[in-house]
């Protein structure tokens, strides 16, 4: 670990009877005003959701306010002079324990700045300009020494998490995917007729058990949000049950009786089309699965974009440790909206798939194609300079150009691209070469598409 002491300052350039004079000032406003300084805290957590729920619970509450205390008090008594590795070990253990219970960083953040201001308020006030300036200047030095060490345990723990958690997801995709979508199908299914069955008194007139008690209900939560992790067919799986087990399932509870005109009949059909939304969702849910299995677009069978971020910034990186040259094309389909018009949409398909073929007889395998866009394409060609590039670009421009694509019905297609190229100039941000490529597309569609233009 490198945090350095160098932003420890003052005790370079203090000297000695100063300092202790400031420290002890710092220690005395601390104290006294102890109780207050923590409620900054407090105020914090409670306008962030993400830790407003901790001060829910008594114990965190009786613990946090001692911990606090004790962690104010420890920045007056902290002297580098003594050794900085006990301070900087527990500011580091804040720091795990802060990501392991997902507390943000910039809530801790915000409430250090908090107290710096507070703090700095008091000592202006109460202790002349020279002393308490001194004061301040070592309470910013040591919250920011203690902030740095803190972020940068947190990152790391964030980001150890991040990389298990995507270990277990794809070991969860690994499994069979197929027998878990019929099973939850047929827990989604027994639940429901279960439902049905006690509201009319099958099962004595038992209490309905809610859905997300139910082994669905217990799958969607432990299973489903790591296998589908951030899809937003999540959320609304999450209000159907909500909508069932918080509305539904208590108006029904709450009838009189099941028959007649106040019976349950329409609440038991809204009831069974939120089980059958469900039951879509979650087939929607699993066909997503399979289609991005593997992380290839199923059309094309090109990358998925997602994981643009990653490979371009690692292939950027490489180019500028080594030297390399990198250079990207963006293609797109000229007028594609008109075949897909006149010749219809599974001709606009065989179209989207010819040129992903023509892509990748063209470049080699150390390349890299995504799809980009509806009909848009980037490719990365690696150690490839400007020159290369146009060749490459102006190879696969002419063989779309001369390609003669059957569709479904037996008849041809032809099509062309216009396709922008820009190289890797230095600029650690992959972002400024797709801007870089996109830009030339845009000259190559205003000079009238079908060519090849270079950045
Ligand atoms: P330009 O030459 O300026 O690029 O014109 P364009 O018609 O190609 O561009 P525009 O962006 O107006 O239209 C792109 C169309 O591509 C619109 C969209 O419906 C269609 N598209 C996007 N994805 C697919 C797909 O997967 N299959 C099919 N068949 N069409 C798609
Ligand atoms: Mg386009
Ligand atoms: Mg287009």
């Amino acid at each position: 670990m490198n945090a350095s002491p160098q932003c420890l300052n003052l005790w370079h350039v203090c000297e000695t009877t100063r300092l202790d004079k400031a420290r002890e000032t710092l220690a005395a406003v601390l104290a006294e005003h102890a109780d207050r300084l923590v409620g900054r805290f407090y105020e914090v957590f409670l306008k962030h959701d993400e830790a407003s729920h901790f001060l829910s619970h008594s114990v965190v509450v009786d613990r946090l306010s001692p911990s606090l205390q004790r962690w104010l008090q420890s920045l007056a008594t902290f002297d580098p002079n003594q050794g900085i590795e006990e301070f900087a070990e527990r500011q580091r253990k804040m720091g795990e324990v802060h990501s392991r219970i997902k507390i943000p960083v910039h809530i801790v953040l915000e409430g250090a700045s908090l107290i710096k201001s507070d703090v700095g308020e008091i000592l202006l006030s109460n202790h002349g300009n020279r002393e308490g300036a001194t004061a301040i200047v070592l309470l910013n030095e040591v919250i920011d020494f203690a902030m740095l060490l803190m972020s940068q345990a947190y990152v790391t723990g964030v980001a150890q998490r991040a990389k298990i958690e995507e270990a277990y997801r794809l070991f969860t995709l690994g499994q069979d995917v197929s027998v878990e979508r019929e099973s939850q199908r047929a827990a989604l299914l027994e639940w429901s007729q279960a439902a049905i069955f006690s509201l009319f008194g099958g099962a004595g007139g038992a209490r309905l058990k809610p859905i997300s008690q139910s082994e669905f209900g217990l799958w969607f939560r432990h299973r489903a949000s790591v296998m589908f992790q951030g899809s937003i067919m999540l959320n609304s799986i999450d209000a159907a049950m909500k909508e069932i087990d918080e509305q539904l399932l208590p108006s029904i509870d709450s009838l009189p009786s099941l028959h007649g005109p106040d019976g349950a009949a329409p609440l038991v059909a809204n009831l069974q089309a939120r089980v059958e939304e469900i039951k879509f969702l979650l087939a929607d849910l699993f066909q997503s699965l399979s289609a991005s299995a593997g992380g290839r677009d199923p059309l094309t069978s090109t990358l998925s974009r997602k994981f643009l971020p990653s490979i371009l910034g690692r292939e950027v990186a490489l180019s500028q440790q080594h030297g390399t040259p990198l250079a990207v094309m963006m293609i797109d389909a000229d007028h594609f909206k008109q075949i897909n018009d006149t010749r219809g949409h599974a001709a606009g398909d065989a179209v989207l798939r010819q040129i992903a073929e023509i892509i990748a007889d063209n470049t080699r395998s150390a390349d890299i194609v995504f799809r980009y866009g509806g009909e848009e394409f980037l490719v990365a060609l690696v150690e490839t300079n400007l020159e290369a590039a146009l060749e490459v670009a102006n190879r696969v421009r002419a063989a779309v150009m001369a390609a003669e694509i059957t569709v479904g019905d037996g008849s041809k297609v032809h099509a062309t691209v216009s396709i922008g190229v820009a190289t890797h100039t230095g600029h650690p941000d992959y972002q400024h070469l797709i801007n870089a490529a996109d830009q030339a597309l845009y000259r190559a569609k205003n000079e009238g598409r079908n060519r090849v233009i270079a950045a």
